[in-house]
């Protein structure tokens, strides 16, 4: 089996060897040591200061998200929703689901985002933006810098989802004055699914979640915030994933985020060129180096269940109205070009048997 998914995705023989382990007890010394330099490194490669404050959860990306949008807005606010496909509805989701006033820019497959149209939104009075930069379910990056723009413009907190582009495009926490930014061990980090980051600016934090009596016990904020100060979680956290988030981030060092970036787009407009000279059609909209989706109507789902079964290839099937028509093949983790080589091979051979 070879997965090109988005995550879970193909885990390093490091990772491995670190998750075989027996895992150690928490509330001690060694381990407050290895949550720090996890919170300084991983912060490191977003590019945020050392006033932002970090919230380790043990949790799936959809909770991070909900944890943020708890912990930071309440029934006074009105949100902006970027919704090109199933993760900006799920921001939608979480606002309705909390009542917290919401208006969304909604983008239909295949609308590609564009700066006029949030331009179209200004002066609503919008109190923070929430935005999947990269939307996985479709594969389209989002022009961060017109995003950064707009709110600072409009004074708005700016709440990105980066679950699918940590580690494929490029992101700046400072720079794009970020105020929430939300990871997942799962995608790019090529971990276990089940730990996620929210990193605050010290505005947001001081702000909002310093003022909101958020309607959760486990998601406050404030208590983690607190406890990683020494270290700590306030319950018991996903100790096996962070001893791998801390190897892997180590690994990564200094620069190694750069160079992680570097390789995974070089491997995606390696795949999409290659894609394209064997008839295979992509969308015109702007791409993150997460995946490659293709247009594959109406044939997609057949040819994912052919790629697994007789192949053993995992590509990632698209659910909903895409169900037939989008197949994306990720990028992410320990994959590297012959994989795809084997990949494009598959995929002609399937195309011929069903084209006749
Ligand atoms: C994977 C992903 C999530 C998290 O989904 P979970 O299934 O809850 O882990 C959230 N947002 C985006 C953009 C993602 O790609």
């Amino acid at each position: 089996m070879k997965l090109f998914t988005v995550g879970p995705v193909e885990m390093y023989p490091e990772t491995l060897a670190v998750a075989a382990k027996p895992l150690p007890y928490f509330r001690t010394p060694e381990f407050s040591e290895i949550m720090l330099e996890n919170e300084r490194m991983l912060r490191g490669t977003v590019g945020a200061p050392e006033t932002a404050k970090t919230v380790f959860l043990t949790a799936s990306g959809t909770a991070a998200m909900e944890a943020a949008v708890m912990n930071c807005f309440d029934g006074r606010d009105k949100l902006l929703v970027i919704n090109g496909g199933g993760f900006g509805d799920r921001f939608r989701e979480i606002c309705a689901v909390h009542g917290i006033p919401h208006e969304e820019l909604r983008l239909p497959f295949p609308e590609a985002f564009t700066e006029e149209k949030l331009r179209a939104f200004r002066g609503r009075g919008y109190t923070g933006l929430l935005v999947n930069l990269h939307e996985t379910a479709t594969g389209q990056l989002y022009d961060i810098d017109a995003i950064a723009r707009f709110c600072r413009e409009e004074g708005l907190y700016l709440i990105v989802d980066a679950i699918s582009a940590y580690g494929a495009d490029a992101l700046d926490f400072a720079a794009h004055g970020i105020d929430g930014l939300i990871v997942s061990s799962q995608k790019a980090l090529a971990l276990a699914p089940g730990l996620s980051v929210v990193v605050l600016s010290e505005r947001l934090y001081r702000e909002r979640v310093l003022c909101i009596q958020a309607p959760t016990l486990y998601f406050d904020f404030r208590q983690h915030v607190e406890n990683l100060e020494r270290g700590q979680t306030p319950f018991t956290p996903a100790v096996g994933i962070l001893l791998t988030l801390h190897e892997r981030l180590r690994s990564m060092g200094e620069t190694g985020m750069e160079c992680l970036l570097r390789n995974t787009a070089a491997l995606a407009r390696r795949f999409r060129e290659a894609a394209r000279d064997r008839g295979f059609r992509l969308p015109a909209y702007p791409l993150s180096n997460a995946l490659t989706p293709l247009l594959l109507e109406p044939d997609a789902k057949e040819i994912y269940r052919t790629l697994k079964e007789a192949y053993g290839l995992v590509v990632t099937p698209s659910g909903g109205a895409l169900e037939h028509a989008l197949l994306r093949v990720g990028h992410l983790g320990n994959v590297e070009w012959k994989d795809y080589e084997a990949l494009l091979l598959a995929m002609g051979e399937i195309r011929e048997r069903i084209c006749g």
